[in-house]
C-alpha cells in the first residue's frame, strides 16, 4: 500500500502495475497475462484457443496461435501477415472481429482476437434447418454493412461463407479470416483492383466477388444448404458458371430477386453475360454498394413485426 507523501518516482511503477479495463497491464503483450481455456478450434496452421486475463476484470478473448515453423514450411507468411494487416484496417467496425494485439515468441505468432462466443453462423443454420425471414435479413444486413465498411478500406474478403462469420453472447455478426483477402492501396480502390491487374489483365472490379458471396449466404440461410452443390470442385464450378440451382418451393420473393441478381456470374466471354450485369458490379454506374444496399430484400418491410430489424432474432 502506499503511504501518503510517497514520492512522484514511486508512483510511476504503481500506476503501470494497474490493469486496465481490459484486463492487462503495459504495453507489451504475453502468454503470462491469460489463463488458457478451451480450444475453440483448429485452422490449417493455427489454433484458436479461449483465454482469460489473468488481471480483473478478467477479460476473455481468442487467442490465435500460428505455428512459425509450419508456416515457413508451408510458405503461408504472406497470408499471416495479410490477415494481421487487414485486420488493423479494419479496426473500429462492430462487424469484424476485432484484433486487440499481436506477440510472438521464439515458436509462435499469437493475434489476441475479441471472442465470438456463439461461434460460426454454419452451426446455427445447421442447427436450425433454415432461418426464417426477419432473420436472414438480420443477419445479412449486417454483413452488408460490414462488408461496405471494408470496401471503403480498400479491402476485398473473397471467401466469405456462413463458416467465417462469428457470432458474439448477443448474436450480432463478427465477420473474420481474412487469410484470403486483398488489400488494395488507397489509390487503387475508386478502380476496385490492383494497378497491375487493371493494366494487364483489364480486371473488372473485384469488390463483387464479396456480393456474390453474398448471394450465396443470403441462399444457404433461407434454404438451409447452399446454392451451388457438387462431387468435385470441377463440377461445383460448372454449376456456378451456369448458374445451375434452385430455390426451394416458397423461398420468399424479395429474398429471391436479390440472390438472383447477386449470382449472375462475371463471364470472361461478355456476350454470355454482361460482367456488370451482377447487382453491385459496375460501381462507376451507379450500380455499387448502395444499389446492393437499397433492394427491397432490405428496404421492405411489409412482412416484418413492428421490432426494429437489428434486435436478434428469436430462431
Ligand atoms: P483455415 O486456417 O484452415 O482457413 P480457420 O480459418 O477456421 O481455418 P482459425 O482462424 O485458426 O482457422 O480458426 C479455427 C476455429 O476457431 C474457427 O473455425 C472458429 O470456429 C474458431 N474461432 C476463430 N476465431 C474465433 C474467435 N474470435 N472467437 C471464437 N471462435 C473463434
Amino acid at each position: 500500500a502506499r503511504r501518503a507523501g510517497d514520492g512522484g518516482a514511486a508512483k510511476a511503477p504503481l500506476i503501470g502495475m494497474t490493469p486496465n479495463a481490459m484486463g492487462v497491464v503495459g504495453n507489451r503483450r504475453s502468454t503470462e497475462d491469460f489463463e488458457f481455456g478451451e480450444v475453440l478450434g483448429e485452422g490449417s496452421y493455427s489454433t484458436v484457443t479461449h483465454v482469460t486475463t489473468v488481471h480483473p476484470p478478467y477479460r476473455e478473448y481468442a487467442l490465435k496461435v500460428l505455428d512459425k515453423e509450419h508456416i515457413k514450411r508451408e510458405r503461408k507468411t504472406k497470408y499471416v501477415l495479410i490477415e494481421r494487416d487487414t485486420l488493423k484496417t479494419l479496426d473500429g467496425h462492430p462487424g469484424i472481429i476485432k484484433l486487440w494485439w499481436t506477440f510472438q515468441d521464439e515458436w509462435s505468432l499469437y493475434y489476441v482476437l475479441e471472442f465470438a462466443e456463439n461461434g460460426e453462423l454454419l452451426h446455427w443454420i445447421k442447427k436450425y434447418g433454415s432461418f426464417d425471414l426477419r432473420s436472414a435479413r438480420y443477419y445479412l444486413s449486417q454483413i452488408l454493412s460490414a462488408v461496405a465498411f471494408m470496401h471503403e478500406k480498400g479491402v476485398i474478403h473473397r471467401d466469405l461463407k456462413p463458416e467465417n462469420i462469428l457470432l458474439d453472447r448477443s448474436m450480432r455478426v463478427k465477420i473474420t479470416d481474412f487469410g484470403t483477402a486483398k488489400l488494395l492501396k488507397q489509390e487503387e480502390v475508386a478502380f476496385g483492383a490492383s494497378l497491375d491487374e487493371i493494366l494487364s489483365e483489364g480486371k473488372e472490379s473485384s469488390f463483387s466477388s464479396d456480393f456474390w458471396a453474398l448471394g450465396c449466404i443470403l441462399f444457404q440461410l433461407l434454404a438451409g444448404r447452399p446454392p451451388f452443390q457438387a462431387r468435385t470442385e470441377y463440377l461445383m464450378f460448372q454449376k456456378i458458371i451456369k448458374l445451375e440451382y434452385e430455390f426451394p418451393l416458397g423461398f420468399p420473393t424479395d429474398a429471391k430477386d436479390l440472390v438472383e441478381k447477386l449470382l449472375i456470374e462475371l463471364s470472361n466471354v461478355p456476350q454470355v453475360v454482361d460482367p456488370k450485369a451482377r447487382l453491385g458490379g459496375d460501381p462507376s454506374n451507379g450500380n455499387g454498394i448502395e444499389a446492393v444496399q437499397s433492394h427491397p430484400f432490405f428496404t421492405s418491410r411489409i412482412d416484418v413485426d413492428a421490432r426494429p430489424p437489428a434486435a436478434p432474432p428469436k430462431h
